[in-house]
């Protein structure tokens, strides 16, 4: 049912509804009494009726002291005109009403066909969402908004190469899909795009479908949670068949973790329409086929609440991570937005680029047209810098409170801190080399230093250990440094938490005490994980022994805390040098950390 008539009819039943209430008022007539006709007799023969009106059976009468009454004839009276005659009184009357024996009907009527109406307007609805063979895909109130003809390609995505490099394969899938089946490959199924809002997982996800030229189907995760159960489940069969019809094309599910969230998990309660939802997804996804092309790529912010289903091989297996942009990044992301805009001879996107650390590149294109609308106010005729500094200024005090927009300062305090585990993590024995340091934000994370390999460790030796919990203090030791102890921040919280953990493990599971010895004083053997956090051992190990696993794991901190800070006092002129490459590029990657390790001047390329 359109809108339109929605309004209509809710207005035709209020209008009913209103002269259903007049009328009725009316027919109460609440002045006068309703007496008995014996009542009405006696009156009338005591003299003390001045008018008499008659309507069929029903008698209104005035008494001589004003007040009005009804009555009904019980019978068929003949005598009843010659003695109202007798008495002299006003005798008026109409002739019986015939419609209102329809009108009465109908009024009576009125609130049992009305409510009957609304139930099957609300059966009908249901069957409309729920019913298997629902042939009203459009008319169901799903909102799938399919775009036939996207004119995104990759061109239009800057700042994310690694996300861009890691979805362009599936452009290829999607071209040509028997190229790889030949081969008996599997095309991927699912693609989970990780990051914060705005960085551009819609807009990616656009660009494959327009690079591959096929249509491109979205919606939202929050649409499918809805008050009816069953309505969710329904509206992605509906959107798995519609695909089916006009494949290839690529599903795009926006905040999929309204749906996908741990099932019987706290957060929602066992919400019983997310979890027959999601199930629906699960045997979609199982049942239909990649290789006939499409392809579902969903986005979320926060993978941590994803159900473990929706992970697994076959599922969302492929995840890409787009993260928010760096310096190089924005910089070209302004080139993409200004070139609808007519710019002043004085802008250089480089420097603007500079000057909005943490910026998404939704804040970008908004920093862009808010310049515009600022020249434009003015009565500009092209965009200058000056219009660009309002505009920052403006979208920088409006986002207040958000954690990612980071001033100056902060940029050089992290910087210091993540050089200060970068070198260490140079200088220190069997370390896995640093190959990429960032100070564009991360998750709640300031800054990033990515250590190759990050995974696959299957047995690490002591040594190893050691310099990892002293690469771990790096960052902090480089704040103190450089701040002195009173200025370091709690930025190191995780740093911290992950190196007691190690020492924990090193003194109470791997026997790497000389005091303890190798012995286990752990409960749960079966939580090997290296970086666990969970113990859970104190049951069985006495008051005593407790004390020197403490005492342990604070001597063998220390000794790594205290090298790290020789080892960066030694270097403080690397430490400068790197925070300087930070501040000018953000992200700096091996190479040009060799060349910082080794004094040289940092190679800048582009990368
Ligand atoms: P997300 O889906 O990650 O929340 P969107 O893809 O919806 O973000 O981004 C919103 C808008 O911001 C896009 O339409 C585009 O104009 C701009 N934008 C975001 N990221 C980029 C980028 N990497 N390159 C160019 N423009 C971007
Ligand atoms: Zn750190």
């Amino acid at each position: 049912m359109s809108d339109i008539s929605k309004r209509l009819l809710f207005w035709l039943v209020l209008l009913m509804f209103f002269v259903f209430i007049i009328i009725g008022w009316n027919l109460c007539n609440p002045d006068s009494r309703h007496v008995s006709y014996t009542y009405f007799l006696s009156s009338l023969n005591k003299n003390q009726i001045k008018k008499v009106h008659i309507n069929g059976n029903d008698i209104s009468f005035v008494k001589k002291n004003h007040s009005k009454y009804t009555t009904y004839i019980p019978i068929y009276d003949n005598k009843l005109l010659n003695n109202l005659l007798s008495h002299h009184i006003t005798l008026s009357g109409i002739e019986p009403r015939k419609t209102n024996i329809m009108l009465s009907i109908f009024i009576s009527w009125f609130p049992t066909l009305l409510l009957i109406g609304v139930w099957f307007y609300f059966m009908k609805q249901v069957k409309n969402n729920v019913g298997r063979g629902s042939r009203s895909f459009g008319k169901s109130k799903t909102r799938i908004f399919t775009d036939d003809k996207v004119t995104v390609t990759f061109k239009d995505v800057e700042g994310c190469d690694e996300a861009k490099e890691e979805v362009s394969e599936l452009v290829e899938y999607l071209k040509e899909p028997e190229k790889f089946q030949k081969l008996g490959g599997k095309i991927p199924k699912g693609v989970l795009m990780i990051g914060p809002p705005g960085t551009g997982k819609t807009l990616l996800a656009k660009a494959v479908a327009g690079e591959a030229k096929v249509s491109f189907l979205t919606l939202s995760g929050s649409d499918f949670v809805e008050m009816f159960v069953g309505v969710g489940a329904s509206r992605v069969r509906d959107i798995f068949k519609h695909a089916r019809k006009i494949a290839p094309c690529i599903i795009f599910i926006d905040e999929i973790d309204a749906v996908g969230r741990q099932r019987g998990s706290m957060f929602g309660g066992g919400h019983d329409e997310r979890e027959q939802t999601l199930n629906q997804m699960l045997v979609e996804m199982d049942g239909f086929d990649s290789n006939k092309g499409i392809i579902l790529i969903a986005a979320t912010n926060r993978p941590d609440i994803l159900d473990s289903a929706l992970l697994r091989p076959g599922r969302f297996d492929r995840q890409v991570v787009v993260s928010l942009p760096d310096l190089r990044g924005r910089e070209k992301i302004l080139q993409v937005h200004m070139k609808n805009v007519p710019l002043a001879s004085d802008v250089d996107p480089r420097i603007i680029a500079r000057g909005t650390p943490g910026f998404s590149g939704a804040d970008l294109s908004n920093l862009v047209n808010e310049s515009a609308l600022c020249a434009a106010r003015l009565n500009h005729k092209s965009v200058s810098m000056l219009d660009f500094e309002t505009a920052k200024d403006k979208i920088i005090m409006g986002s207040e409170r958000r954690s990612m927009i980071m001033t100056e300062q902060q940029k050089e305090f992290t910087a210091y801190h993540e050089s200060g585990h970068v070198i260490i993590g140079r200088l220190v024995p069997e370390h896995d080399p640093a190959h990429k340091v960032t100070i564009v934000p991360r998750g709640r994370a300031l800054g990033v230093t990515f250590f190759l390999p990050e995974s696959d460790i299957i047995s690490i030796s002591r040594e190893k250990l050691e310099s990892q919990i002293s690469t771990l203090y790096g960052g902090r030791i480089a704040e103190e440094l450089i701040y002195g102890i009173n200025k370091v921040s709690t930025g190191s919280m995780n740093d911290i938490q992950v190196a007691t953990t190690l020492a924990r493990n090193m003194v109470t599971k791997w026997g790497f005490s000389e005091k303890l010895g190798p012995l286990l004083y752990t409960e749960n053997s079966d939580d090997s994980s290296f970086f666990s956090t969970t113990f859970n051992g104190s049951k069985y190990i006495s008051d005593d022994t407790s004390r020197i696993i403490d005492q342990e794991m604070k001597a063998l901190i220390e000794k790594n805390y205290h090298r790290s800070k020789k080892l960066l006092r030694d270097n403080l002129d690397i430490l400068h040098a790197m925070k300087d490459a930070l501040m000018e590029y953000e992200t700096i990657d091996s190479v040009q950390i060799d060349d910082l390790m080794n004094r040289k001047t940092i190679r800048n390329y582009t990368r």
